[in-house]
């Protein structure tokens, strides 16, 4: 089942949020080498010459060898081992150099990585996350983008470095003798079959490990956000076998890279042999024949010894670069996920909300919604009464655009409500629950979300509207206190008046109140509620009550059972109807019942 917004190319039936394949992949390194495409240029510059100034080396202590073999003064083998010095000087500086730059374009990259993770992961609809699951996106939050980070910081730059000087130290070799060079060359190829045995599985593998770790963070999320739930119902069981399967699935794919990794890395070293001995093999045999200088055959064999550090980083990059290879498709997968707001969708026409034919089922679980009509008319205050897991809570999440129903339409002026965008349906439909949280930033910055150019002013009315403006005054900085961990802790009522606060900032046309006063004690409660009403007087206002005066004070009530609209009038009216209403109102009384 998908939400009427998920296209089909990207929808993955267990929800999961979408992978970038190799094309997108590509394409997104492009976007990123190019958005800071000087720097990267001075970078390959600056490589480029630190591995030429690494030649250097080898190409002198050649001429060395056959100076001294021709019987040369001492004075023409000092001036060679000074250039020699001068040249390591140069290939020093020049690397330091290169690095730095290296690390400032990685750094620079990764900023801009990040930024567009939040963007995109803010703009992802709440029912695509919730059906992805938090853990999933956390995980390419901190897990994937960090070792994306790595790369850029550290293997990105070692492996340019690294790439460049075995490119030119390969072609010295070519350009001190072709034949050496040629020799060099192929029996280089041996490390190409280890190394393409190793590449066609590690991307799949490393995706699979990605994708188990999300789920190991998952199922651990999952049981510490339920671990209420997890207690009430005895679920111990069933999460510790759940949290078991995640983390057997990760070992399993942890160890299949181990394998992997264990295998190609000791071919790889035993390959390293191979050109060195050709060389020394062939050279020497060319040079008894006159074909080479011995000066020749021993700048060979050191560049070719010179090659094994280089190509070794290469290989150990080779693995991080799979690794964040895969990370990086998961961290720009998120860009293919279905996105809110088709830029289509017209604007609403009036307030009313109409429900027709609603039915919603959750991934797990059979309907929860069997059919539910009902229309809110403009300013009406609606009541939702009913036995726990009626659903009440799901119906408030349609109503509010947090997802669309599988079948039937909840509009507001005759548009889906699940269509329009998070700023558009900020200003007509706002839900309110119990999960409220406080952003780590001071009073002003938490306010500011719901109205980014209100006043100080604004700020203070909207506060003292939920009753707030005292505590909030005896801050230290009053709007500018900073709250959350390290700072100022704030409570759960005051958390849920920061959240009131925000409400009343936003100022929708409809209001859905789920359980919202419910952490407030009775007496701040009942305050904080006619605080509301007199703010939000001529709003549509949408109470899920569990407290029967909300109920009473309604203008009209809704009953919910087991996925549908029971009965639907005025207070007065279900009492004197004698159904289930009036049952819990007289209950509610302590009247007996019947
Ligand atoms: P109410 O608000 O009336 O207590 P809810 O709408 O919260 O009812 O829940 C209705 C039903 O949907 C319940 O059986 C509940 O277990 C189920 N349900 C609620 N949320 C989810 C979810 N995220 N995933 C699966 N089932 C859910």
């Amino acid at each position: 089942m998908t939400s009427g917004h998920s296209s089909a190319a990207t929808a993955d039936p267990t929800g999961r949020l979408p992978v970038a394949g190799p094309a997108e992949v590509r394409r997104a390194l492009a976007g990123l080498v190019r958005a800071d495409g000087r720097a990267f240029a001075a970078v390959l510059a600056l490589n480029a010459l630190a591995a030429g100034a690494g030649l250097a080396g080898p190409w002198l202590l050649g001429l060395i060898v056959d100076e001294v073999r021709a019987g040369g003064g001492v004075d023409v083998v000092d001036r060679l081992a000074l250039a020699l010095l001068g040249c390591a000087l140069a290939q020093l500086l020049l690397s330091r150099w290169a690095r730095y730059a290296g690390h400032r374009f990685g750094e620079r990259t990764l900023a801009r990585i990040r930024e567009r993770f939040v963007d995109r992961a803010l703009s992802l609809p709440a029912s695509v996350v919730e059906r992805a699951g938090a853990g999933d996106l956390t995980a390419r939050g901190t897990a994937d983008v960090t070792t994306v980070g790595t790369t850029l910081r550290d293997a990105g730059p070692a492996l340019l470095i690294a790439s460049l000087q075995v490119l030119f130290l390969l072609g010295a070799v070519v350009a001190l003798d072709p034949l050496l060079g040629c020799c060099a060359l192929l029996s280089w190829l041996g490390i190409w079959f280890p190394l393409r045995w190793y590449l066609r599985r590690a991307r799949s593998a490393y995706l699979d490990e990605g994708a188990a770790t999300s789920d190991v963070a998952e199922v651990l999320a999952a049981t510490a956000a339920g671990a209420r739930t997890v207690e009430a119902f005895g679920l111990h069981g069933r999460r510790i076998a759940a949290s078991r399967d995640a983390l057997a699935q990760a070992r399993r794919t942890r160890l299949y890279t181990l394998r992997l990794r264990s295998v190609f890395f000791p071919a790889a070293d035993f390959a390293y042999a191979f050109p060195v001995v050709g060389v020394l093999l062939v050279g020497g045999f060319l040079q008894e024949r006159g074909a080479v200088s011995l000066g020749a055959v021993v700048a060979a064999a050191l560049y070719l010894r010179q090659v094994t550090e280089p190509l070794d980083t290469i290989l150990i990059r080779v693995e991080q670069l799979q690794m964040s290879n895969a990370s990086f498709a998961r961290v720009e997968g998120l860009a293919l996920a279905p996105r809110t707001a088709p830029a289509d969708c017209p604007d609403p026409d009036g307030d009313r909300i109409d429900v027709t034919g609603v039915r919603y089922s959750y991934d797990r679980g059979g309907e929860v919604l069997r059919g539910v009509d009902l229309t809110i008319r403009p300013g009406e205050r609606l009541a939702v009464v009913g036995p726990s897991g009626a659903g009440k809570s799901t119906l408030s999440r349609l109503l509010a655009g947090v997802d669309a129903p599988d079948a039937g339409s909840v509009t507001v002026g005759g548009v889906p409500v699940a269509g329009l965008g998070p700023d558009r349906l900020r200003r007509q439909v706002v839900l309110v629950t119990q999960e409220h949280h406080v952003f780590l930033g001071t009073v002003r910055d938490n306010l500011l979300i719901a109205e980014p150019a209100a006043t100080d002013a604004r700020l203070w009315a909207a506060l003292g509207a939920v009753g707030a403006d005292d505590w909030v005054r005896e801050l230290p900085g009053g709007l500018g206190a900073e709250l959350g961990t390290g700072a100022f802790l704030t409570d759960g009522p005051q958390a849920q008046q920061l959240a009131l606060a925000r409400v009343v900032l936003a100022d929708p046309h409809t209001l859905i109140l789920d359980e919202a006063t419910a952490l407030l004690d009775p007496a701040t409660a009942r305050h904080t509620e006619r605080a509301l009403a007199a703010v939000l007087r001529g709003r549509t206002v949408i109470a899920v009550a569990h407290r029967l005066h909300t109920a009473h004070d309604a203008d009209r009530v809704a009953v919910m059972e087991a996925g549908r609209i029971t009965e639907l009038g005025t207070h007065e009216e279900l009492v004197a109807a004698h159904g289930a209403y009036a049952r819990l109102w007289r209950t509610w009384h302590g009247e007996p019942a019947g």
